[in-house]
């Protein structure tokens, strides 16, 4: 896999967010509800002791919902304030109000000994790329919201949302840094369109999401493309293939094309709502 762009992007995106989190109460953390641990870096555990933590389940409109609740219970073992979202269409945004409250509940009390009133909580909005920063905050300070402008104090540029009396939202997202030396995280990021496919080999992603959903969504593939899952991942793209026309010149079935294809379904939930982690082989 071609990496090579990366550490510069790594070392810049990684002193923005260290300067940033001076400035904030609270860390909004967007993970991908169907690769939560792959779209993590735990990096951010150690920059953000000290801060309030609410960690997002994003896009849980595309995983699977019995997952969605188990990694909901996950993340809340481990003492994080977690919300399922789906910032497309704004299922969820309710809840993060009064959960902000809760999770913030130390400093407003301490605030309130101190004699300070009516500081707002000061929240960001982090994650690695591709996982839905901008969309959320779009979906969640919403049209109604106005930005407050610079802060003395504050470097030049940074907006601030206003989105209730009680909560102000730095407007650029912190970016996280996936962990891309661990090749199997790579691929779960791969399967969900978080890397550049043309840097990967997507007929060979392809036979492994056939492999994982053969055994962990059995019948989803028969389902879709009216195909027998009978047969190893080959056969299986071969089947898709055929059932979807995907021929080169001469008849040849067209692998390439019929991996994109299946790509392009799993990607939009077409194929189901599926969750490539499982939180129950994660205890710890
Ligand atoms: P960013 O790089 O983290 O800012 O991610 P974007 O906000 O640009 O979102 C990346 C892609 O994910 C876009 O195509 C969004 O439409 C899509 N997306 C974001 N949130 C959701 C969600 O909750 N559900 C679904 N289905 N798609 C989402």
């Amino acid at each position: 896999m071609n990496v090579q762009w990366y550490p510069g992007h790594m070392t810049k995106a990684k002193r923005q967010m260290q300067e940033d989190l001076k400035l904030i109460d609270l860390i909004i953390e967007l993970v991908d509800a169907r690769v939560p641990l792959s779209s993590r870096n735990p990096d951010i555990d150690q920059l953000g002791q000290n801060k309030s933590r609410l960690i997002l389940l994003n896009k849980a409109d595309l995983a699977d919902e019995r997952q969605n609740e188990a990694w909901k219970e996950f993340f809340q073992s481990k003492g994080f304030h977690v919300v399922k979202v789906d910032s497309r269409n704004g299922a969820g945004m309710k809840t993060i109000q009064n959960v902000i409250q809760e999770a913030c509940k130390e400093k407003i009390e301490r605030d309130r000994r101190r004699g300070i009133k009516n500081r707002p909580i000061r929240a960001m909005v982090a994650g690695i790329p591709n996982v839905g920063k901008s969309t959320f905050i779009n979906t969640f300070a919403g049209k109604a919201c106005a930005k407050t402008g610079n802060r003395p104090g504050v470097t030049k540029g940074k907006q601030w949302i206003r989105l209730n009396k009680n909560v102000e939202l730095l407007d650029t997202p912190g970016i996280l840094w996936p962990k891309f030396e661990d090749q199997e995280v790579g691929i779960r990021l791969a399967f969900v369109g978080s890397i550049k496919d043309d840097i990967l080999n997507m007929e060979e992603l392809a036979l492994k999401l056939i492999d994982y959903l053969k055994e962990h969504y059995t019948g989803l593939l028969e389902k879709r493309y009216g195909i027998s899952e009978e047969g190893n991942a080959v056969e299986i793209l071969g089947e898709i293939a055929k059932a979807r026309g995907c021929l080169k010149k001469g008849e040849e079935l067209d692998y390439t094309k019929a991996s994109g294809l299946l790509f392009d379904d799993f990607r939009s939930g077409k194929i189901g709502r599926i969750t490539l982690e499982w939180a129950e082989q994660e205890k710890n």
